[in-house]
């Protein structure tokens, strides 16, 4: 009577766990979290699905440097308020841990200012730095230190930063701090709280002073197009590595290749593969960096797939089709809802693979870093 008893506790005890605790189960089961790095890097391929990603193996001359990532994971990118998401919902998810909805900047479905892993680790001592090929003040970056209700309040986004836990940024944007409607000049205000501004170019060497914050601010708006901007995104990437590098505590970084996802907006694949290739060289870069200093994590993941890219042969659908030759079509001008590639590398990637959704990168990076969520005060 006992056993049957059990038994049927058993039965029950299993036919409850819905779709959600099983959610929930994947991120608490991770007991072993593995080694805890000192830095994480996380690179967001903007609009990067895997046909993006395809991509950098068949246009790369030399070998791409995916095939470097021992873990795979995938993500879910569908936001609070829809099946699709958008870039500000998405970086939200990664930079503060839930999901909220399109257009949301560090803000949850109430409006709520949320706390973002920058408050968290710079808790910590670390240093925390930004690298775009947007505007800094763009929806990507934008919820990694700002809160705002809607994604295009661009001025108010620009105030955010000075005072933020950022030490050292790198894009365009610069029209949203010194030309601004309300007449204020954010540069100053940069200045005031201890950053270098550069408004013209990279630095080639990085003699970085750790006392000093950095911040470059290289564009109007967005930097230009990867074939105009040379080696713009390695350069401000290996800088950003070179500084915070100094940090004995560890720093957080983030890179985007931004514009990705504008190719995809354009249906332009020549426009979105020299993106993705250049996004490519910069992981390069990263991953030399994290060889040099293992005790560093690389995540590289993207918010969302964009114009529904796919890379079929010509003439696919005729009877002459050529399966030697691939042209790049797309299905969209927006997003796609496809799952999203993880690739981690370093010190707890064991923990990034598996299907899990995009919020939970961001509770899976404090976990590996043995951190707590905080509440807002
Ligand atoms: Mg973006
Ligand atoms: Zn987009």
């Amino acid at each position: 009577m006992r056993i049957i008893k059990v038994v049927l506790f058993l039965f029950i005890a299993l036919s409850c766990t819905t779709k959600q605790e099983q959610v929930q189960s994947n991120t608490l089961s991770n007991a072993s979290v593995g080694e805890k790095p000192k830095n994480v890097i996380l690179m967001i391929g903007d609009g990067m699905g895997l046909s993006q990603v395809s991509s950098a193996f068949y246009y790369q001359k030399d070998s791409t440097n995916f095939w470097r990532f021992p873990v795979i994971g995938l993500i879910r990118t569908s936001s609070a308020s829809h099946k699709i998401t958008d870039s500000a919902a998405g970086a939200t998810a990664f930079a503060n841990g839930q999901k909220s909805y399109n257009s949301a900047i560090g803000v949850d479905t109430d409006t709520i200012p949320l706390t973002n892993i920058s408050d968290i680790l710079s808790t910590e001592g670390k240093d925390i730095g930004l690298v775009v090929t947007s505007s800094i003040v763009h929806a990507t970056p934008a919820p990694f230190y700002a809160h705002a209700a809607r994604r295009y309040q661009y001025e108010n986004i620009a105030s955010q930063l000075p005072g933020s836990h950022i030490s050292f940024f790198a894009g365009g944007g610069l029209k949203f701090f010194n030309k601004r409607t309300d007449k204020l000049d954010y540069i100053d205000s940069l200045v005031a709280y201890n950053f270098e501004v550069d408004t013209t170019s990279m630095p080639d060497g990085g003699d970085y002073d750790i006392n000093k914050k950095y911040g470059y601010l290289l564009a109007p708006d967005g930097m230009p197009k990867a074939k105009e901007r040379g080696d713009y995104l390695t350069n401000a990437t290996q800088a950003a590595l070179d500084y915070l590098g100094r940090d004995p505590d560890g720093f957080f970084l983030m890179v985007e290749g931004s514009q990705i996802d504008w190719g995809g907006h354009e249906n332009n694949a020549d426009y979105l593969i020299g993106e993705e290739l250049d996004f490519d060289k910069t992981i390069g870069v990263v991953l030399d960096y994290a060889q040099k200093h293992p005790e560093t994590l690389v995540i590289v993941t993207a918010d969302h797939e964009t114009g529904g890219f796919t890379l079929a042969a010509d003439h696919a659908n005729k009877m002459d089709g050529d399966y030697n030759r691939i042209a790049p079509s797309f299905s969209t001008s927006g997003h796609s809802t496809t799952l999203i590639p993880v690739f981690a590398k370093g010190p707890g990637q064991d923990n990034f693979g598996g299907i899990y959704e995009n919020n939970q990168l961001f509770h899976k990076i404090l976990d590996v870093l043995r951190l707590e969520p905080q509440k807002k005060e």
